[in-house]
């Protein structure tokens, strides 16, 4: 199988077409010519011995020489057409008998052969034994007038030999030219199809040169349109690729970074409590209370990244059951409200029929409670927050709707990325992780829903989210 493989490539393929277009014709042509030149060679032949022995048929009558065979200007003369021509001739009397035969063999015989009597009748034959390799012809001989009687018949054979002394030539020469000019073709063909398939070779070289090169390296062979289109395809892929592998590395660098920094703060404050002699004991609870902060932040964002973790490593294992949105939300409502209270920020629920779906209860209520968590958060003093649930005959939509900062236009995109967070001054007061809205949206995917974020900045924001009320694995 492996040995065949090379039948499979394209250089092969091209190589096998031009050499084939290039050797066919030229095979066809010569066997063309050489049956057409034997029948055309042939045939001249025939019309000139035929217009010589016509005319050497009319001074056989004149001078009657059929009954006289002593003349001696026809005797040269036959002699010398025989010669000529390589051939032989003979004169047949009426009586079917032979009166002349220029090679002395037959003289005094009869002969009577169909050509013979058909040539008495007044028709001129001519045949070409292509065997034996002659031309034989039959001339009846009378006089110009229509119903005199035929004197004889001249019986003339001609050997072709020369003609196809010729053939011979012409066959072997034009064979030696096809063999050459196959040999030209199969170097010709190699060279072209080696030329034509070069790009491709070019294309690969090129995608491993990409490939080690650094980031900015791109690909672009345009010798066909063909390359080009793939080139491109290319570029594109390589840039998606590049887009994963940068994001991937941001992430990596951003969790170190945001697991880092609690670490860090408590470093701090324990260095500086062991620096001092004699804290006092209100110090001690206040930097200790500091650093309960900052392991509590670090637990945050480690529970965050292992949900997310988990939503990505389990996508396709939703443990679906049929829900009760409504008392869904009402739970997250009512655990939520403690915080809401505390910034004096009015919480509702308007729901408007009950909704039974078919979803994974803990990941829907953990994406939920996120947007409202957040709807708390980056809202005002005495805002507002109102959480609505509908639903139609396929979907059920759930809006949650603040009065709060807003989310500038251009960070908009950002919002579900890890670890984005709008303005990282507010994000000091206002404690996240950036995790959140990543962990809503990949939830959201997985029960095949869409989550939209409508927002004016110092206004309030708007997220409508969108889940088929039952589940299409
Ligand atoms: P975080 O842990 O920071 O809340 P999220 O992923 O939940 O992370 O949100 C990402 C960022 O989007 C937040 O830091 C905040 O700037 C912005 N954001 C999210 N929800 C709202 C909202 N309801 N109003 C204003 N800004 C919001």
């Amino acid at each position: 199988m492996k040995k065949l493989k090379f039948l499979r490539s394209l250089r092969f393929r091209l190589f096998l077409l031009i050499a084939v277009i290039g050797i066919v014709p030229s095979v066809v042509l010569r066997v063309a010519i050489l049956a057409s030149y034997e029948g055309r060679a042939v045939s001249n032949r025939s019309i000139d011995v035929l217009s010589q022995a016509k005319l050497l048929g009319n001074q056989v009558v004149t001078y009657n020489y059929i009954s006289d065979t002593s003349v001696e200007v026809i005797n040269t003369q036959l002699e010398q057409l025989s010669n000529i021509y390589d051939g032989r001739i003979l004169l047949v009397n009426p009586g079917f008998q032979i009166v002349k035969d220029t090679y002395g063999l037959d003289a005094g015989k009869t002969i009577i052969s169909e050509e013979v009597v058909r040539s008495f009748r007044g028709e001129e034959i001519t045949k070409y034994d292509s065997e034996n390799r002659y031309i034989e012809l039959a001339i009846p001989l009378k006089g110009a007038e229509e119903e005199e009687k035929s004197q004889g018949v001249m019986l003339v054979s001609v050997s072709t030999d020369g003609i196809m002394v010729n053939y011979d030539f012409l066959k072997d020469n034009a064979l030696v030219i096809e063999i050459a000019s196959a040999v030209l073709v199969l170097v010709a063909a190699f060279a072209c199809a080696n030329l034509l398939v070069l790009p491709f070779g070019k294309l690969t070289k090129s995608f491993e040169e990409v490939q080690a090169s650094d980031d900015t390296g791109k690909l672009m062979v345009s010798d066909y349109t063909e390359t080009e289109a793939i080139s491109e395809a290319f570029n594109e892929m390589l840039g998606r690729l590049r887009v994963i592998d940068e994001s991937r590395q941001e992430f990596v660098a951003n969790v170190s970074h945001e697991l880092k920094t609690p670490l860090t703060s408590m470093k701090v404050l324990a260095d500086s409590l062991l620096g001092q002699e004699d804290v006092p004991a209100e110090l001690y609870k206040e930097f200790m209370g500091d650093i309960a902060e900052e392991i509590e932040r670090e637990n945050k964002i480690i529970n965050d990244l292992l949900s997310l973790v988990k939503l990505d490593k389990s996508s396709g294992s939703l443990n679906i059951s049929v829900v009760n949105v409504n008392e869904l939300l009402e739970v997250i409502m009512k655990r939520l409200r403690p915080i809401a209270e505390k910034q004096s920020i009015e919480l509702v629920l308007e729901s408007f029929r009950p909704v039974s779906a078919e979803v994974d209860e803990v990941k829907l209520s953990l994406a939920l409670m996120n947007l409202v968590e957040n709807a708390i958060k980056y809202n005002r003093k005495d805002g507002w927050v109102h959480v609505s649930l509908n639903a139609d005959h396929k979907y059920f939509f759930v809006r949650v709707e603040d009065s709060g900062i807003g989310i500038p236009e251009e960070s908009l995109e950002h919002i579900y990325e890890r670890f984005f967070r709008v303005d990282k001054s507010h994000s000091r007061e206002i404690k996240g992780t950036g995790l959140g809205l990543a962990i809503t949206r990949n939830a959201i995917l997985m029960h095949r829903g869409a989550i939209k974020a409508h927002s004016k900045e110092g206004e309030g924001t708007i997220f409508t989210v969108r889940i088929p009320l039952t589940y299409v694995g």
